[in-house]
């Protein structure tokens, strides 16, 4: 099962797609766990993305791609994935379609996490409270929110027309989201 999950930040997407993964063995890609674990080795690479995740600025496609074709790549998602933060971006999107064509695969299911920014901004302020991610404060949380509108939102029309988009009300209980999700990974499943 490959599954893509869209929203913005502070929508649960992460949440969901560790839930997903656990349910159905599969790994969960998320970019931006993947940025942070670099910036956490402090190598060269890992001091150029600092400032870039801390403003809440994209880092760059070629980047990005490289990292998710390497991890596509690896042998715990042969059988599925479920990716979470990629693509983010219109040159994103059309280098996943690319990537997953050569290698014969298609998205089994696109979800896409609606939430009202002010609830998303409340969520994700008490984020900050709890974990205190560097990237949570109120300005960098607008940017965030702001990139999200202007970049990544379009995609979900992408993915409308490609086929498999499931629009799914997020701003509910996690478990009140879950089993909507799980019920559309149902009719995947059977189809
Ligand atoms: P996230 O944990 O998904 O909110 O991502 C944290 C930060 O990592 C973002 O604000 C961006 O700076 C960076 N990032 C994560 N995924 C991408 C991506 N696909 N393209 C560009 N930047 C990304």
């Amino acid at each position: 099962m490959n599954v893509l999950l869209l929203g913005p930040q502070g929508s649960g997407k992460g949440t969901q797609a560790k839930r997903i993964a656990d349910e159905y063995g599969a790994p969960h890609i998320a970019t931006g766990d993947m940025l942070r674990a670099t910036i956490q080795s402090d190598t060269p690479l890992g001091r150029k993305l600092k400032p870039i995740l801390d403003s809440g600025r994209l880092v760059s496609d070629d980047l990005m791609i490289e990292l998710i074709r390497n991890r596509l790549e690896e042998a715990d998602a042969a059988n599925g994935f479920v990716l979470d933060g990629f693509p983010r971006t219109w040159a994103q999107a059309q280098a996943l379609d690319s990537m997953l064509r050569e290698i014969g695969r298609d998205l089994n299911v696109v979800f896409a996490l609606q939430v009202p920014d002010d609830v998303c901004t409340q969520r994700l302020l008490k984020r900050a409270r709890e974990e205190g991610r560097a990237d949570d404060t109120p300005e960098v949380i607008a940017e965030r929110l702001g990139t999200y509108h202007r970049e990544t939102e379009p995609l979900v029309d992408h993915y409308r027309t490609s086929g498999n988009l499931v629009g799914i009300h997020a701003g509910r209980s996690i478990n009140e989201v879950f089993s909507e999700i799980q019920v559309a990974l149902e009719q995947v499943a059977v189809r």
